[in-house]
């Protein structure tokens, strides 16, 4: 299934409207080099259907999504010798999301690279405990 929004930037580069280092092109989803990126091989993984967030994103594009995500960072982790990935998307603009098609960014890690791990992105000691979080996210 394919939804296009025609001024969105992710939308263009799957319809080719804008260049881009490809390194998949698939039914449901397109894989592309990062244009700034973090290290070697930071690779965008998108769906082909135009949505936000996951919420957005239609429960049958879900699998063929998340399974080019997986043959991405299989091929990635290969290919370059990678000792391991950061895989993860930031999505709203509180976790700093930019572009409004949902995209997942695999970052492939070194030894001694000098990152992080994804828990880095923040640190906030949250005010409640964990029983009153999970009660929260339990309530009706
Ligand atoms: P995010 O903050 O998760 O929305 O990240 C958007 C990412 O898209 C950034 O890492 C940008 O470097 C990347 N980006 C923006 N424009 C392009 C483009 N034309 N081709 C490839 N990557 C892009
Ligand atoms: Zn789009």
């Amino acid at each position: 299934m394919r939804k296009h929004d025609g001024n969105c930037l992710f939308c263009k580069i799957i319809d080719k409207k804008i260049p881009a280092y490809m390194v998949q092109d698939g039914e449901h989803a397109a894989a592309f080099l990062d244009i700034t990126p973090r290290t070697m091989g930071h690779t965008l993984v998108i769906p082909k259907y135009h949505a936000a967030t996951l919420a957005d994103l239609p429960d049958g594009e879900i699998g063929p999504f998340f399974s080019a995500v997986k043959s991405v960072a299989t091929l990635l982790g290969d290919k370059l010798g990678a000792d391991g990935l950061t895989i993860g998307m930031n999505q709203g603009e509180a976790s700093g999301q930019v572009v409004g098609h949902l995209h997942v960014h695999i970052l492939p890690r070194f030894k001694d690279d000098g990152g992080g791990a994804i828990q880095s992105v923040v640190h906030r000691t949250p005010v409640l405990s964990l029983q009153e979080v999970l009660r929260k996210i339990n309530s009706q």
